[in-house]
């Protein structure tokens, strides 16, 4: 998600940008740009898509610069396109900023510029904390320092930020709190990236810049302040790694990446939302539509795929705590089967693209006989978040292994959300119930850290079962859609075949394929349903399968009956499925790898689908 370079030193600024920016494409984005100072104006060309359609527009440009700042933009505020791309220059072309994050109170601050006569030239939240800088800077005749510790003071959500100033040839100011920062350092140069991969075939020595930190940059002087404009002493850290192992932030695979990523995605999609201490959760998109959310008739959800999973864990979690009827629809067949949806049916509509060809013209139906579409959506600016009422975006980032992982626990967070929220305001749920419910959800981030803390293990059961021709995959209530994704996934990327059936269901078909060779994945922490699913256990054992369990930690039965077993914390039966989805994410990657299958890539699979 987001890339941001930056240079100032005696070379030519631009290539070293350029390389850069394309060392960080694995981030993904939709589009980039760069500024360069050349005798005391500012030159910004930015283009939506690729780097190397910048890098063709470009051609015949003055590109003369000893200080250049680049960026890829994944965007959040306002549609993917030249005029929002970065950077972005301030309303008296005096400064130029790349912005990597998200400020979250940029209404209030645009509003405030707009009365004063400020206009702007796109759409994101980055333009208005720039102008903000400006004018804090013209109102109090100060440095750009100055105006923009003054600003930051006042902004709130996250940022890594670079200025550069026409007025200043040499010198690029950085600030960041909560997106990264390193900085390079070179002999009279320096180099700013999101990460290392841009700077490391020029130098070894790094500072990782802190949050609520400050940096201001020359070519031969480096200075780290506070907020409070008290000097830190940078820490110099040398770089302990080569040029090839970075090429995917140091992943194997985009899957593994994504996978690991998910403490700070899950994070992401929390963060401003949810506010446990105070017992608030706050979303644009269900707060302007609440009574027609809690007021609905019936909920359908329609998505495709891992999406239709996660659909079917918010229709467990939704009927308990809402009391509001839901169905769960595959979008391939809603569109053909002329369902019954009437005005006051609020349909939420799953997917990570936004562009799944069958749910958005099933929405198209849905939306003519009058439902209410709520969109959940991870990419910014898609089709499906254009055509809905409201939604809410995931804000996993971008996903590129076509095995979705980091953008199905990102669902899953915001449907979590919604319907504590609509639980909340319908009564539905009790005040402790909330309470309790909120402090989970926001531990999920460190309990998923703690469980890819402890991957080796799966490593080990997934090299014993690599040969096995078939898997089952058996689960009971909130965690019953979680087998089923559970065998999706082996599915997609081991090309094994499986299948993911309610735990007691089982007993009506499945069984008969129960011998000494079939590995059998019990998804079965402590829940409501855990005896059950131990009689389950018990009823595979006698057949002599072979028993994985995915279980809580200090659960001391589980084990006697398994051959196999993995711990996650302890966590409330509504917030378990979030976790227990991670062991089988990595089940399936070390099965696909140590199969040689390319996971990023399996055979036939798409990443977006947008045919029908
Ligand atoms: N919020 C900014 C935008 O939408 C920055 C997004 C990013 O991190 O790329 O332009």
């Amino acid at each position: 998600m987001c890339g941001i370079v930056g240079y100032t030193g005696p070379r030519q600024a631009y290539p070293i940008v350029l390389k850069g920016l394309k060392r960080l494409e694995y981030r993904g984005y939709d589009s980039s740009g760069v500024a360069l100072l050349h005798n005391g104006k500012l030159n910004v060309y930015k283009k939506k898509g690729k780097v190397a359609e910048l890098e063709e527009y470009v051609i015949g440009k003055d590109l003369d610069s000893g200080i250049g700042i680049g960026h890829t933009r994944w965007a959040t505020h306002g549609e993917p396109s030249d005029r929002n791309a970065h950077p972005h220059t301030s309303s008296n072309g005096r400064f130029a900023m790349i912005h990597n994050g998200i400020i979250e109170n940029y209404a209030q601050l645009k509003t405030e510029l707009q009365k004063k006569g400020y206009q702007f030239t796109s759409d994101t939240d980055t333009e208005v904390l720039l102008n903000f800088v400006e004018d804090i800077q013209n109102n109090n005749n100060c440095t750009l320092e100055e105006a923009l510790r003054i600003a930051l003071k006042r902004v709130s959500g996250a940022y890594c930020i670079l200025i550069i100033d026409s007025n200043d040839p040499e010198t690029i100011i950085a600030a960041r709190k909560g997106s990264p920062l390193v900085i390079g350092i070179g002999k009279g140069e320096h180099f700013l990236a999101s990460d290392a991969s841009p700077i490391i075939e020029y130098t070894k020595e790094v500072v990782y810049v802190n949050d609520y930190e400050l940096a201001i940059v020359k070519p031969d002087e480096l200075i780290l302040k506070n907020l409070g404009n008290e000097k830190v002493t940078p820490y110099i850290t040398k770089l302990d790694m080569e040029l090839a192992a970075i090429e995917k932030g140091g992943y194997d695979h985009f899957m593994l990446k994504e996978i690991f990523e998910q403490p700070s995605t899950i994070y992401d999609c929390l963060r401003g939302r949810l506010d446990a201490d105070a017992g608030t959760i706050t979303m644009g998109g269900i707060d302007q539509h609440i009574s027609q959310l809690i007021n609905a008739n019936r909920i359908m959800i329609i998505a495709c795929g891992t999406s239709w999973h996660a659909g079917l864990v918010a229709e467990y979690i939704i009927e308990e705590l809402c009391r509001i009827p839901v169905e769960v629809e595959y979008a391939s067949e809603f569109r053909y089967r002329n369902p019954i949806v009437n005005k006051g049916d609020v349909i939420i509509a799953i997917s990570q693209s936004g562009e799944t060809a069958d749910t958005l013209v099933a929405l198209e139906k849905a939306k003519e006989n009058g439902a209410f579409i709520f969109g959940v959506v991870n990419a910014v600016g898609s089709s499906i978040s254009r055509i809905s009422h409201a939604g809410a975006y995931t804000h996993a980032g971008p996903e590129i292994g076509v095995a979705s992982t980091k953008a199905f626990t990102g669902q899953l967070a915001v449907l979590m959300l919604m319907a504590l929220k609509m639980a909340f305001v319908k009564e539905t749920i009790s005040k402790e119930r909330y309470k309790q419910l909120l402090i989970e959800l926001q531990d999920v981030p460190e309990k998923v850290d703690a469980i890819l803390k402890n991957s080796e293990s799966i490593k080990t059961i997934a090299e014993a079962y690599k040969n096995a021709t078939d898997f089952l995959f058996l689960g009971r209530g909130y965690n019953f859609p979680i087998a089923l994704e559970g065998a999706l996934k082996l599915k997609e990327i081991s090309y094994i075949h499986a299948e993911g059936y309610p735990a007691a269901e089982m007993k009506h078909g499945p069984i008969a394929l129960v011998d000494e060779k079939l590995p059998v994945v019990f998804i079965a922490t402590k829940d409501s349903y855990h005896e059950k699913i131990v009689s389950n256990m018990q009823e595979i054992k006698a057949r002599k399968g072979k028993i994985i369990s995915i279980i809580t930690e200090g659960d001391v039965i589980s084990p006697t009956l398994s051959n196999h077993v993995f711990s996650i914390p302890p966590a409330d039966e509504v917030i378990a499925p979030i976790l227990s989805v991670v062991p089988l994410q990595l089940l399936s990657y070390y099965v696909g790898v140590s199969k040689g299958i390319d996971v990023d890539k399996p055979r036939n699979l798409a990443k977006s689908v947008t045919v029908e």
